[in-house]
C-alpha cells in the first residue's frame, strides 16, 4: 500500500483563484481574459490570486513563453500574490517540479482499482480509433489492458515496450452533471478512460491539474468553456480521493465574428503580444475584455457606461451577470475603446507611452535629451486626439527628429502636387521669411514665429495673395515640411520645427520640383 496523499490545503477562509497557463508559445489573450475574471472576483472578496505553470505537455513546451506570460499580464496591471517567480506558501508553482506531489496520487488510484496501466502501443490505439469511426461504434479506449498483468497483456497484440500510461477506470455511474456559477446546472458527456499518468513520468493536464488545485486550497477554477467536457473527469477525481471539489465557473469562448473559436494560427489578435505591439493601451484592452462578457455599467441615471477601469469592474462583479454565450471579439470595439483612453491621458503620461515605438522604429533612442523630449511632447500634443493607436504615431513623429536634408518625400504625397506648388511654395518662402524669429522653436514661446504668426503670413500670401483655396493651398507647405501626405497640423508642425527648418524644407521641396 503507497502513501497517502497528505492535505496541504489551507483552511478555506478567503476564496483563492488561480490562472493556469500552458507555456506553449507566445501567450494567448484568453489568458489575460481569464486573469482578469479571476483576479477580479479574488480582489472584490479580499481572496489570493496565483499564476500556476501548467508545463506538463512536454512536446508543445517553449521555453520563452513562460516570461511572456509575465511581460504580458505585468503590462495589464493583471499581477498574482503567488506563482513560479514571486513564490508563496505552496511553492513550487511550476507543475513540471512538482512530479513527486502527484505520484502517491495515482498510486493511491492505482492501489484502489480506480486507475489501470496501460500498455497499448500508440500504432494500436490508433488503429482501434480509426476502426470504431469506420463502424460509428463510440469512440474511446477499448480497455483491453485493464484487469491484465504485464505479463498478460505482452501476450496479446499491440504491446508497446515503453513505460505504461495510467487511465482512471470510468465506471457507469459517473457524474455527469454539476454545478457552474455561470452557467447553473451543467451535463457534460460520460468520459473515456482518461490517461492521467504518462510514459514519461509526467502527470496528464487532468490529474497535475486536480491536485494542484486542491494542494494550493483554490476555492473556485474560472477557466474557459472548452473545459466543461474535462469537469466530470475532474469530479470524479476530487471524489475518490475523498477531496472537496472548488466551485467551477466556466467563462465563454472568445469568437470570430463568423462564431468561429479565436485562434492563434488565424488571428493575429489572439497572441497577447499583438497587442502591444500594435500600440494598444492596457487599460483599453482590459476593459475590452471585460466587456466581452460582462455589461456596463448601469449609472443611476439608467443609461450605460462602457468605459470602467478594473477596480470599479471588480467592485461589482458579479458571477451571475457574466453571459454564457460566446462573445465575438469584435476588434472596432477595441479601436474605439483605445482612442478613448488615449484621449484621456495627460500629455505627459501619452509622451512617455509613445517612447517604446518610437525606440523601435528608431526614430529615438532609447535614452533621448531633454531637448529630444521637449520637442515629443510639443508634437505628441498635436497627435494626440488624431491617433487609435500608439503605433501611428511614428509615421507622426519621425519628421520631426529627421535632418531637413534626410526628409524622404512619400511618392503619394510628391504624386498630388499640383502645377501651382512651384508658385505656392515660392509664396511661402517669401512670406515666412519676413516673420520675426528670435525664439528657440518651442511651442509656446513668445516668439513671432508661432502657429498664428505663421497661419496668418500664409493665408494672406497664398490663399488672399494667390486666390488658392486653402484646400489646395496648403497641400505642398505640408508635404514639404512632413514628407507625407498626411501630417500633424501644418502651422503648428511649422512652429514646432522653427524658422530655419521649415524653410530649409520648403525650399528643398522647391528645387527639387
Ligand atoms: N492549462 C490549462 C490551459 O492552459 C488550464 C485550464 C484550467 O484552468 O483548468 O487552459
Amino acid at each position: 500500500m503507497s502513501e497517502q496523499p497528505t492535505s496541504a490545503a489551507p483552511e478555506a477562509s478567503s476564496p483563492r483563484l488561480r490562472v493556469a497557463p500552458s507555456p506553449t508559445g507566445d501567450p494567448h489573450v484568453g489568458t489575460a481574459y481569464m486573469s482578469l475574471f479571476n483576479l477580479a472576483f479574488a480582489r472584490q472578496q479580499g481572496g489570493r490570486f496565483l499564476l500556476r505553470i501548467e508545463d506538463t505537455d512536454r512536446a508543445r513546451f517553449q521555453a520563452d513563453s513562460e516570461q511572456q506570460v509575465y511581460d504580458t499580464l505585468h503590462w495589464l496591471g493583471l499581477t498574482w500574490d503567488e506563482g513560479p517567480d514571486v513564490g508563496g506558501p505552496f511553492a513550487p508553482y511550476r507543475q513540471s517540479e512538482r512530479l513527486d506531489t502527484y505520484r502517491p496520487y495515482v498510486e493511491r488510484l492505482l492501489d484502489e482499482g480506480k486507475a489501470y496501466y496501460c500498455y497499448c502501443s500508440g500504432e494500436r490505439l490508433t488503429q482501434m480509433r480509426e476502426m470504431q469511426q469506420k463502424t460509428k461504434q463510440p469512440t474511446g479506449y477499448d480497455r483491453l489492458c485493464h484487469g491484465k498483468t504485464r505479463e498478460e497483456r505482452a501476450e496479446l497484440p499491440g504491446f508497446s515496450e515503453k513505460d505504461p500510461v495510467v487511465r482512471m477506470f470510468i465506471p457507469d455511474d459517473a457524474p455527469l452533471t454539476f454545478e457552474d456559477l455561470i452557467r447553473g446546472t451543467v451535463s457534460a458527456p460520460r468520459p473515456d478512460d482518461q490517461v492521467i499518468l504518462k510514459a514519461d513520468g509526467f502527470p496528464t493536464y487532468h490529474m497535475a491539474v486536480v491536485v494542484d488545485d486542491h494542494e494550493m486550497g483554490i476555492t473556485h477554477v474560472v477557466r474557459g468553456e472548452e473545459w466543461i467536457s474535462s469537469t466530470p473527469k475532474h469530479i470524479l477525481l476530487y471524489q475518490w480521493l475523498g477531496l472537496e471539489p472548488p466551485k467551477f465557473a466556466h467563462m465563454p469562448l472568445l469568437r470570430n465574428a463568423d462564431k468561429s473559436k479565436i485562434s492563434k494560427r488565424k488571428n493575429p489578435a489572439a497572441r497577447l503580444t499583438w497587442f502591444r505591439e500594435e500600440g494598444y493601451l492596457p487599460e483599453a484592452l482590459v476593459n475590452f475584455l471585460a466587456l466581452l462578457a460582462y455589461p456596463p455599467v448601469i449609472e443611476e441615471d439608467g443609461t450605460e457606461r462602457e468605459v470602467f477601469t478594473f477596480r470599479e469592474f471588480s467592485e461589482g462583479f458579479d458571477w451571475k451577470k457574466v453571459n454564457p454565450v460566446g462573445p465575438i471579439f469584435d476588434l472596432k470595439k477595441l479601436d474605439w475603446l483605445n482612442g478613448v483612453y488615449i484621449r484621456e491621458l495627460d500629455l505627459g503620461d501619452f509622451t512617455s507611452r509613445l517612447l517604446p515605438f518610437l525606440e523601435r522604429d528608431e526614430i529615438l533612442s532609447g535614452n533621448p535629451s531633454l531637448g529630444e523630449l521637449g520637442r515629443l511632447k510639443a508634437v505628441a500634443e498635436l497627435i494626440q486626439t488624431r491617433i487609435a493607436h500608439l503605433n501611428e504615431a511614428s509615421a507622426l513623429v519621425r519628421p520631426f527628429f529627421v535632418a531637413d536634408d534626410a526628409l524622404e518625400i512619400a511618392d503619394d504625397a510628391r504624386g498630388q502636387l499640383k502645377e501651382d506648388a512651384g508658385q505656392v511654395l515660392d509664396a511661402a518662402l517669401a512670406a515666412l521669411g519676413d516673420i520675426d524669429d528670435h525664439g528657440t522653436g518651442v511651442l509656446g514661446t513668445d516668439s513671432g514665429w508661432n502657429a498664428g504668426a505663421i497661419e496668418a503670413a500664409l493665408r494672406e500670401s497664398i490663399v488672399e495673395g494667390l486666390g488658392i483655396k486653402p484646400k489646395f493651398a496648403f497641400g505642398p507647405l505640408r508635404t514639404a515640411v512632413s514628407g507625407q501626405r498626411i501630417s500633424p497640423p501644418l502651422f503648428e508642425s511649422m512652429e514646432i520645427l522653427g524658422k530655419t527648418s521649415t524653410l530649409s524644407r520648403l525650399r528643398g521641396l522647391r528645387d527639387s520640383l
